[in-house]
C-alpha cells in the first residue's frame, strides 16, 4: 500500500496531491485548488513568481525578434548574477507562458539546499524593477518533467496559456559565459579560503612555538571569523 502511494504521489492518479503543483511548482487554481499543494521545507529550487515582463506580451509591441532576445538576455544576466550571490547555481529557467500563475516565473536550482533557503529568506525583502519579489522553495527539480514537450517540438496548440512550462531561452554564448564566470569566482573563493586557513594555521604554529598557549577565547574568535566568512558569500 505504502509503495503504491509513493508510486502515484504527485501524478495524475494521485487524488490528494496536485500533480501540477508537484511537477511545475504552480497550478492555475492557486490556493483554491481542490488538491493539496505540499510546500517543501527543503529544496534546491527557488521560484520567483512573475518577475520577467516580456515586452512581446504587451499590446502594440513594435520590437523585433533580435530586440526581444536582447531584452531577455539583459534580464537573464542581471538576475543570474544577483542570484549567484546566494550560492552555486546549477540551472536557471524563465517561463514565457502568459497565464497568471506562470507568466515571467524564474526558477533557479542551487547545488545546495541551504543556499536555496538563504536565497528565499533574503529575496522576499527585495525588489526587482520597482516591484517586490515573491520567493518560495519549489518542489520542481526535474525541469524535463515540468516543460511542455509539444512546445519544444513547436507543436503546442495551447499557446501561452499552456499549463506546462514554455521556457524562454537565453542566448547560448551568454549562458556559457555566465556559468564560466560562476565557476571562476567559486574557484577563486575556494583558493582564498584555503589561503586563509593555512595562514591561521601558521599563526597558531608560531604562537605555540613562541610558548604562548592559545586561550579558549582566541580559538573561539578564529572559529567565529571563519564562520562569518563561510556565511558571507
Ligand atoms: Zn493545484
Ligand atoms: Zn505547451
Amino acid at each position: 500500500m505504502a509503495d503504491h502511494l509513493a508510486s502515484i504521489y504527485g501524478t495524475e492518479k494521485d487524488k490528494v496531491n496536485c500533480s501540477f503543483y508537484f511537477k511545475i511548482g504552480a497550478c492555475r487554481h492557486g490556493d483554491r485548488c481542490s488538491r493539496k499543494h505540499v510546500k517543501p521545507t527543503f529544496s534546491q529550487t527557488v521560484l520567483l513568481s512573475n518577475v520577467y515582463q516580456n515586452p512581446a506580451h504587451e499590446a502594440n509591441c513594435a520590437l523585433t525578434e533580435p530586440d526581444l532576445q536582447e531584452h531577455f538576455d539583459a534580464f537573464f544576466e542581471d538576475v543570474f548574477v544577483e542570484l549567484a550571490k546566494y550560492g552555486e547555481i546549477e540551472e536557471m529557467n524563465v517561463c514565457d507562458n502568459v497565464g497568471d500563475h506562470l507568466v515571467g516565473n524564474v526558477y533557479v536550482r542551487y547545488k545546495y539546499e541551504e543556499d536555496a533557503g538563504k536565497a528565499v529568506e533574503e529575496l522576499n525583502n527585495r525588489f526587482y524593477a520597482g516591484r517586490p519579489l515573491y520567493a518560495e522553495l519549489s518542489p520542481v527539480t526535474d525541469f524535463g518533467e515540468a516543460c511542455c514537450r509539444q512546445y519544444e517540438n513547436a507543436e503546442c496548440t495551447r499557446g501561452g496559456f499552456c499549463n506546462f512550462m514554455h521556457l524562454k531561452l537565453v542566448s547560448r554564448p551568454l549562458e556559457k559565459e555566465l556559468f564560466a564566470a560562476q565557476e571562476k569566482s567559486l574557484y577563486m573563493m575556494k583558493k582564498e579560503r584555503r589561503r586563509d586557513r593555512s595562514r591561521s594555521r601558521d599563526r597558531r604554529r608560531s604562537r605555540s612555538r613562541s610558548g604562548s598557549r592559545h586561550s579558549k577565547r582566541r580559538v573561539k574568535r578564529d572559529y567565529d571569523a571563519k564562520r562569518d566568512y563561510d556565511d558571507g558569500y
